[in-house]
């Protein structure tokens, strides 16, 4: 399977939508980003393979389930130093139980993180379970509130990245709440 799509479903009943999938090819930059490791990460790879059109192959994909594989080793992500403070982040809501600060590599003129602050093995949403149902919900709805913040609620989109066919780079759930232009069909 290439690194292009993964699985998506949205409403047309509905201006905003949610995604799962990947973002543009152009999502990802080829520099590594800030505060993490150097290694070469093969999800990365698998995003290169992405901007340059290029199908995986069976080989890569092989090494970006490994990866994927020790990402869910339950590690602490870069996420949680920032939900920690320890690293800045520009933070545009916050409650009890969500963080949503604005992404460093933005796809769109606003784009927003949204994440539990309680991971609780949310490493990604492959991960959920039932006694998550609560925190999910909660994380669409503090989607929906950055979006009325943002003033895009008119319409935006959310999407998440599950597990390394779909090229997720943080093993730390979070949903990626997009806006501000106009949103092409299917996402590419
Ligand atoms: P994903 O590829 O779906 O796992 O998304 C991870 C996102 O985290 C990417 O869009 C990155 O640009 C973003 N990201 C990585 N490091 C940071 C950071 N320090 N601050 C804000 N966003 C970050």
């Amino acid at each position: 399977m290439s690194c292009q799509y993964m699985a998506a479903f949205g409403s047309s009943l509905l201006r905003s939508s949610i995604t799962f999938g990947v973002l543009s090819p152009l999502k990802r930059p080829n520099s590594i980003p800030l505060f993490q490791s150097s290694f070469q990460h093969p999800v990365r790879q698998c995003a290169r393979r992405a901007m340059s059109r290029v199908s995986a192959t069976h080989d890569d994909e092989a090494a970006a389930r490994a990866a994927a594989t020790e990402a869910n080793s339950g590690a602490p992500t870069i996420f949680d130093k920032i939900i920690s403070k320890e690293i800045p982040s520009t933070i545009v809501y916050e409650d009890e139980k969500v963080l949503a600060f604005r992404d460093i590599n933005p796809q769109a003129p606003v784009h927003v993180l949204v994440i539990p602050k309680f991971r609780d093995g949310l490493t990604e949403l492959g991960k959920a379970e039932p006694r998550h149902e609560d925190i999910l919900g909660h994380l669409l709805h503090a989607s929906k509130i950055v979006a009325e913040k943002e003033g895009i609620v008119d319409g935006f989109r959310v999407v998440i990245n599950s597990g390394a066919t779909a090229c997720q780079s943080v093993y730390h759930l979070h949903l990626h709440v997009l806006g501000g232009r106009q949103m092409k069909w299917p996402p590419g």
